[in-house]
């Protein structure tokens, strides 16, 4: 394993710390859930490990439901905003992404997962009611 390089300066400490998937804002977050195609068999989602409903997901951010979006995520991943970080993507839900057959960049399925459990924990308001079921499995 590489021995792992100090920076040197503050800029390097910066670019070593960069987030890999930025947060996006409310326009970026609009105009990349507007690239989704709604795939009826969506790749994607069978690609995902705990089976999130995605397409679902991107169409709750692009007609201004982010909080509902979230709830979707978090029905089937109660690590969803940490998975929208760190999860390897491009590798299952973009890797699986209709786009990349015709070469063209998949949808930003990670970073927007960020931007809606972003979204709602900055609200505040609670997706579930206490004891009450949410008719979904548990992960
Ligand atoms: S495969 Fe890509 S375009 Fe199709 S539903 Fe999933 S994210 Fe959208």
């Amino acid at each position: 394993m590489p021995e792992y390089q100090r920076p040197r300066s503050e800029q390097e400490f910066e670019q070593n710390f960069k987030p890999k998937k930025p947060l996006m804002n409310s326009t970026e977050a609009f105009l990349e859930s507007s690239r989704c195609l709604f795939c009826y068999d969506a790749p994607c989602m069978h690609a995902c490990p705990t089976h999130i409903d995605i397409p679902l997901f991107i169409k709750q951010i692009h007609t201004g439901n982010p909080n509902g979006a979230a709830k979707t995520i978090y029905d089937m991943n109660w690590m969803g905003n940490a998975c929208g970080k760190v999860c390897p993507t491009q590798v299952l839900c973009e890797g699986a992404c209709v786009y990349n057959h015709a070469k063209v960049k998949p949808i930003e399925i990670g970073r927007l997962q960020n931007y809606a459990t972003n979204q709602s924990i900055a609200s505040g308001k609670p997706l579930y009611q206490k004891g009450a079921s949410n008719g979904k499995r548990s992960p």
